[in-house]
């Protein structure tokens, strides 16, 4: 064979491989054109029938033939595989510049927030916080408090009793927290709050059968009257706001003597009077007084030597007069319309 012919073969080598677009066809060209039954292994065969000085650079032409081919072909399958990922990166294309989609984070309930406002408030100033059970003895809720069978006290709380197990019931309020703290620290002076949720039978538009209280209690050597009105007037200042119009009124509760009344001055109508103060331009938020003695033996404290006083108030109202909430039934509906717009918001 002749260099000429190398170059016959070169030609319709390279004219065969154009035509090969796929990469079946790529696979196809290679057998016929490198394979044992192809052209340029028969041409080197023949190597052999040809004159002996030519052999050598006809060897060299051959063998750099089949280096094209394979190098042509190596590059056009490359190419192929490229377009096809190219193509499948196009199709099967994340657009991540989406923004994604928010999750529905909670927050905490408008009675949460003002719970945990006055129990940082009342920290502050000194207490600390003191927690009992929400299924009571009978005597701690009402006889230890100074609330005998008898005491109308009794039916006006008209209590859930727990029917299997007698002298149980669901406490009616926070107090029995505070017997159960005299108990622990008696004789040592004392001054813990006790937050909670409480039951009683009630259910109407400005009453629900569960609600929440917080209670605090001091306890110690010549704690008196005068220690109540500063206290509470220190808690009701931190509270409303330093400018806010303040009212000690006489009252009574079964388990303080003397008793008083803390109100505060209507944030609706600013004093005028309006349907929300009853036209009186103060609104009651907490009941209070100095602990009767019968409820400071009850706690092992000796009433010749301690005194003490007792404050309590509702979380609910708190938080009504706190957010401007006119209906009690919002706190406990659960309806994400009213809970939400409280998401965000500082207690
Ligand atoms: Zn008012």
């Amino acid at each position: 064979m002749a260099g000429s012919s190398v170059e016959e073969l070169r030609e319709s080598a390279l004219a065969a491989l154009a035509a090969a677009t796929d990469l079946e066809g790529i696979q196809a060209a290679r057998t016929a054109w490198l394979g044992r039954k192809g052209p340029i292994v028969d041409a080197l065969r023949s190597i052999k029938d040809v004159a002996p000085e030519e052999r050598r650079s006809l060897g060299l032409a051959l063998n750099q033939l089949r280096d094209e081919i394979e190098a042509t072909l190596g590059e056009r399958e490359r190419r192929l595989e490229e377009e096809a990922m190219s193509l499948r990166l196009a199709q099967e294309r994340l657009d991540v510049t989406l923004p994604g989609r928010p999750r529905a984070v909670g927050g905490p309930h408008p009675l949460r927030m003002a719970e945990a406002e006055l129990v940082h408030v009342l920290r502050e100033i000194g207490f600390s916080v003191a927690q009992g059970p929400e299924v009571e003895s009978e005597h701690l809720n009402f006889e230890a408090l100074n609330i005998p069978a008898d005491h109308p006290a009794r039916e006006m709380q008209d209590t859930f009793y727990l029917s299997d197990l007698p002298g149980l019931l669901l406490r009616t309020h926070t107090s029995p927290v505070q017997v159960r703290a005299m108990r622990e620290h008696a004789p040592n002076p004392l001054r813990v709050i006790c937050p909670g949720r409480v039951y009683r039978r009630d259910d109407d538009v400005t009453h629900s059968p569960v609600f929440h209280q917080i209670e605090g209690l001091a306890v110690g050597e010549g704690i008196g009257m005068h220690h109540l009105k500063a206290t509470l007037y220190e808690f009701a200042r931190r509270l409303f706001g330093a400018d806010v119009r303040l009212r000690l009124r006489p009252s009574y509760f079964p388990f303080t003597e003397p008793s008083a009344e803390l109100d505060v001055g209507c944030p609706f109508c600013g004093g005028k009077g309006c349907r929300v103060c009853k036209g009186t331009g103060f609104i009651e938020v907490l009941g209070s007084g100095m602990v009767h003695p019968h409820v400071l033996r009850e706690g092992g404290y000796d009433p010749a030597r301690c005194t003490g006083f007792a404050f309590g108030l509702g979380i609910e109202r708190t938080a009504m007069l706190h957010y401007g909430i006119d209906d009690v039934r919002l706190l406990y509906t659960s309806d994400l319309r009213f809970l939400s717009q409280f998401q965000g918001s500082e207690a």
